[in-house]
């Protein structure tokens, strides 16, 4: 059996157990599986679960002298895979067909995992278990569930370990099918608001003298944007960290359109950058947004309930960038919602992520953007951030290095949906890649 079957192997493994971060399942069985696989590789492990998704730290070392450190992060947790009616096969049975190798978190993230993890191991076996450098693995649990505590792990078990670049957990082809290379990621908080106008739902004959609470919580809601959709909460840009002109330059060069979006999506509603004049995909890349994730109240049933209702509730999020402060940024929401008069609108935060951009013309982003090019034979996408969120910005703090995103996906991958699904050729590519990337480190470049 080659090395890339027994790993392919351990993909099937974990794809069988159901290890949901949402619902505390199975974690420390996946976890105890990931750790047996990189003991036995000679992996130096320190293994943690005193959290309830267990951490592993997973270190191998090089032999030579100064080597550098690549940190490698992936996360063994997976969202849940209901609505089962719409998969094709079984989510936690990999199903490897016409190329394709189906399963709830073959892409995001276990298959990201086992490739490295095959990478490493060859590259061992054919390099006389020698690395040209240390490679440490951060692997956590609770990545679907805004892994809670990974900063207060890392702290407590990563001192002043000096590296060099971070591979970040997942990523793959476009729709044109070039790799993907992501420096970054926005930040989130997520809160909700909600507001009580009386003891019990009132008689709606009231309302020609009482606001219902609906009313009132739209209004407040309202309060936070103006006409034309930019938001009116004072000094909520003020951190923002501006584009540089790589970054423009790197956003622009997207082969993203607004026509393309509004038929993809069929939007009937004008858009924000057509309102405002703005550049579209700078507005989607590097602006901060404030968007009503849901709103409850009153009666929704059918038929006709005349009712006002005392009691309304929203879930909000703000996704951020670089350099605002998730609880900054709340706060001053709350400040200008009072200074609305909406003093009595409750604020209650449920979560919160910093964002983090890399500097893409960094010598260790060049290294990764030169061994894909020179694998694939083409140039890669190379973009300094994602619109989307994760923690990065909280492992690269700790490890003080910048971030390169890519991974074993492709445009059709269905992250978090049903058949989520890679493609064989992709997940060997990626294989290769992360060899290449090991092996450029023999000739070393300087900082
Ligand atoms: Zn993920």
């Amino acid at each position: 059996m080659t090395l890339r079957q027994y790993y392919l192997e351990l993909l099937e493994k974990l794809i069988a157990i159901p290890s949901i971060s949402a619902q505390a399942a199975n974690l420390p069985e996946a976890a105890q599986l990931i750790v047996n696989s990189f003991s036995e590789l000679g992996a130096d492990i320190t293994y943690d679960d005193q959290f309830f998704a267990p951490f592993i730290l997973a270190k191998f070392d090089s032999s030579l002298p100064n080597a550098k450190t690549l940190v490698i992060y992936n996360h063994y947790d997976v969202q849940p895979a209901e609505p089962l009616s719409l998969w094709h096969s079984d989510p936690w049975q990999l199903l490897n067909k016409d190329g394709k190798l189906y399963g709830r978190g073959v892409n995001d993230d276990k298959g990201n995992l086992t490739a490295r993890l095959t990478a490493i191991a060859e590259y061992l076996d054919e390099n006389n278990q020698q690395l040209p450098v240390n490679i440490i693995f951060v692997i956590e649990g609770a990545e679907e569930s805004a892994s809670q505590y990974l900063e207060n792990y890392l702290t407590q078990h990563v001192i002043d370990q000096e590296s060099s670049l971070i591979i970040w957990e997942s990523g793959g082809k476009n729709a044109q099918e070039s790799l993907e290379i992501f420096g970054g990621n926005k930040g989130i908080v997520t809160f909700e608001l909600s507001v009580t106008t009386a003891a019990n739902d009132l008689h709606s004959s009231l309302a020609a003298v009482v606001d219902s609470a609906p009313i009132r919580l739209s209004r407040a809601i309202a309060s936070l944007f103006d006409q034309k959709g930019n938001i009116a909460v004072p000094l909520f840009d003020e951190d923002v960290l501006l584009p540089n002109e790589r970054e423009k330059s790197l956003v622009a060069s997207l082969p993203i359109t607004q026509d393309a979006l509004i038929k993809q999506h069929d939007l009937k509603v004008s858009l924000y950058s057509d309102r405002n004049n703005t550049d579209f995909k700078e507005s989607l890349y590097f602006k901060p947004t404030i968007n009503v994730e849901g709103i409850i109240s009153g009666y929704n049933g059918s038929g006709v309930k005349t009712v006002l209702p005392a009691q309304a509730s929203a879930k909000l999020e703000a996704r951020l960038v670089p350099n605002m402060s998730p609880d900054k940024t709340l706060q001053l929401i709350t400040e200008h919602l009072t200074k609305q008069g909406f003093s009595d609108i409750v604020v209650k935060k449920t979560l919160g992520l910093s964002g983090y951009r890399s500097d893409m013309s960094d010598p260790e982003i060049v290294r990764v953007i030169g061994t894909v090019t020179d694998y694939y034979h083409k140039e890669p996408s190379v973009l300094p951030t994602s619109p989307g969120t994760g923690p990065m910005a909280i492992v690269q703090n700790i490890f003080q290095a910048p971030v390169a995103s890519f991974g074993v996906g492709y445009s059709q991958t269905n992250d978090h949906a049903p058949n989520e699904n890679i493609r064989l050729i992709d997940y060997y590519q990626h294989i290769d890649v992360i060899k290449a990337l090991i092996d450029s480190y023999k000739t070393k470049i300087e900082k």
